[in-house]
């Protein structure tokens, strides 16, 4: 049967060496990084045994922007904010539920870095009465994403840092060594949820520093020695 609607245009992220990477579904991780939490008031866990369990969102495939296109500041917002994290891409469809960190690990096919974009006001509002927090964190271009590296050209991320730069000035920084969950970590987790499949992109959770960006701001976020993402809000 032919479609009824025009077809939705599938999104897709650039690889670097060529090729793209077809979006299926955006998971994000929150307080990911203790230094985070405790700026957003959340006690952080004093240890991986008491870290319970990770705080899953998700964003509509949609909402990347690719190709350092510009970010139109979002409507319905007065407090939009930049959170700069790795971004995980998923290559393969997990063989199993409960994923081991072995299993993990093979379905990551690249990494790159981005910025999970935050209505802080309006995640605020959800947080204090309990309500979800899509409207804070799903909306349209809140998802700018840099080239992905394939993994096979990155190698450990331990040692690896998030930046990100506003105008030219630090706001963020962090070591992937301070995660909470590492990435075989959180896909576990994720798989105990959500059957993982290739496409699927993860946002890992951010470092302190979270803050403003205004129309006319323009950001550097980096992953060191991995991915670049620059960009620009604009008015709408
Ligand atoms: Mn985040």
């Amino acid at each position: 049967m032919p479609d009824l609607i025009p077809a939705p245009r599938q999104p897709r992220a650039p690889v670097r060496g060529g090729g793209d990477f077809p979006v299926r579904r955006i998971y994000c991780v929150g307080r990911n990084f203790a230094d985070h939490a405790r700026e957003m008031g959340v006690l952080a866990p004093a240890s991986k045994a008491d870290r319970g369990q990770p705080v899953f969102f998700l964003k509509p495939a949609d909402a990347i922007v690719t190709g350092g296109a510009d970010v139109p500041y979002p409507p319905g917002t007065q407090d939009l904010h930049h959170e700069v994290e790795l971004v995980v891409a998923i290559g393969l469809d997990a063989p199993a539920e409960e994923l081991t960190r072995e299993q993990a690990e093979a379905l990551v096919f690249a990494y790159g870095v981005g910025l999970d974009l935050t209505r802080r006001d309006l995640q605020a509002a959800a947080k204090a009465k309990g309500l979800p927090w899509d409207t804070g964190k799903g909306f349209d271009h809140s998802a700018p994403l840099s080239e992905l590296v394939p993994a096979t050209q990155v190698g450990g991320l331990e040692h690896r840092t998030l930046t990100l730069q506003v105008n030219g000035e630090q706001r963020q920084h962090g070591t992937l060594a301070d995660l909470i969950w590492d990435v075989p970590d959180i896909l576990h987790e994720l798989s105990k949820l959500f059957a993982l499949k290739a496409g699927d992109l993860v946002f890992m959770g951010t470092p302190a520093g979270v803050g403003p960006l205004v129309a006319g701001d323009g950001f550097v976020a980096t992953l060191d020695g991995v991915a670049e993402l620059r960009g620009r809000i604009v008015a709408r």
